[in-house]
């Protein structure tokens, strides 16, 4: 079997030295490919230098995450653009709104996420949104691109199957589904089985959100079939065509 972990903060300091030994269990675990979503510019060199060590495993992204929206947000999003003509990059991401961590900047994030949507539409790049009590306001602006192609994934997915519906219609939308579905009384666990498994995206989010039977110790890539093995219960198939399709989804809507 196969699979794809289609976010992974592997570069992240939680590995601190382990990084490259977490890609080998990963590998070594059946996730043959794993996409890193970026930050800021203080984890992006972090995150390019590893992706060159394993260019055939990980595929790197642009793009300002909305919690690093603050004062320097100009700057910030300056040097999304410089990277973008110095680096390969497969997704614009990770991006979008959080109403959660802060308000404080919300205006300056919704700006932010209409020029990274740009951006994506003018360099023909698949978006990763992170969505945090914002869903409303995501789907809202997205409706105002709904003339300009987009693609993309809503990672970890939280939503109705209603919300799924609405963004059926507003471009080639997958959803991100995590470690949260192994929870307990986890809603997303019942919502899955609305939702075609061709429009799901396995991720870890690693190092945050481990699945269980690990949930407490730092997530990394090589967790993602315990993910896959609770998803194709709760849908009622077997978990190799949880691998076969997700892994087919991930390809086409990242083109690796
Ligand atoms: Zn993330």
């Amino acid at each position: 079997m196969e699979f794809i972990d289609t976010h992974s903060h592997l570069y992240d300091e939680a590995f601190s030295s382990e990084e490259d030994i977490a890609v080998t269990r990963a590998v070594e675990a059946g996730v043959t490919k794993m996409i890193l979503p970026d930050i800021d510019a203080s984890t992006r060199e972090a995150m390019f230098t590893l992706a060159e060590r394993h260019p055939d495993t990980l595929f790197p992204t642009l793009g300002l995450h909305p919690t690093s929206v603050s004062q320097n947000w100009k700057e910030e999003l300056d040097a999304v653009e410089k990277s973008l003509g110095n680096h390969k990059i497969w997704a614009i991401g990770e991006v979008g709104i959080d109403c959660y961590w802060s308000k404080e900047f919300l205006e300056q994030q919704k700006e932010v996420f209409r020029v990274q949507l740009e951006i994506a539409h003018k360099s023909d790049l698949p978006v990763i949104i992170h969505s945090r009590e914002s869903t409303e306001l995501i789907i809202n602006i997205l409706r105002d691109y709904k003339h300009l192609p987009s693609r993309g994934v809503f990672h970890a997915y939280s939503g109705s199957v209603e919300t799924f519906h609405e963004l059926e219609k507003l471009g080639d939308w997958y959803i991100g589904i995590g470690g949260v579905l192994t929870y307990k009384k986890a809603s997303i666990a019942e919502t899955v089985k609305n939702i075609p498994l061709e429009r799901i995206l396995l991720e870890t989010d690693s190092p945050y959100l481990t699945p269980v039977p690990h949930r407490g110790k730092r997530n990394e890539s090589s967790y993602i079939p315990h993910i896959a093995e609770k998803l194709a219960l709760q849908k009622g198939i077997d978990i190799a065509e949880v691998a076969k399709v997700t892994t087919e989804n991930a390809k086409r809507l990242f083109r690796i």
